[in-house]
């Protein structure tokens, strides 16, 4: 019983850690973006709460508030900067 309670912990510990790396390294989605289909509005991926890791994949969507539009439109998630990002 008290192994099983002790690995759990060693579990928690674990994602703690990771939590804190991945905000070290700059948020949970490092070099993504989101970019809304209807406006082109770039901003950070890890801005909207998408937590994306490396770049394993290609370009996927995610319904977002679009604060140009002031709507919630689609947004591509996608690799890239965001240097050219227009205020
Ligand atoms: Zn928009």
């Amino acid at each position: 019983m008290t192994s099983i309670i002790k690995s759990l912990l060693i579990l928690v510990g674990f994602f703690i850690l990771l939590f804190l790396g991945l905000r070290l390294i700059g948020g949970f989605a490092p070099g993504w973006i989101v970019k809304c289909k209807k406006c082109g509005k770039v901003r950070k991926a890890d801005e909207a709460g998408i937590i994306r890791v490396g770049k394993l994949s290609g370009i996927s969507y995610t319904i977002d508030w679009c604060s140009k539009c002031r709507k919630i439109r689609w947004h591509s998630v996608e690799v890239g900067s965001v240097e050219y990002i227009d205020k």
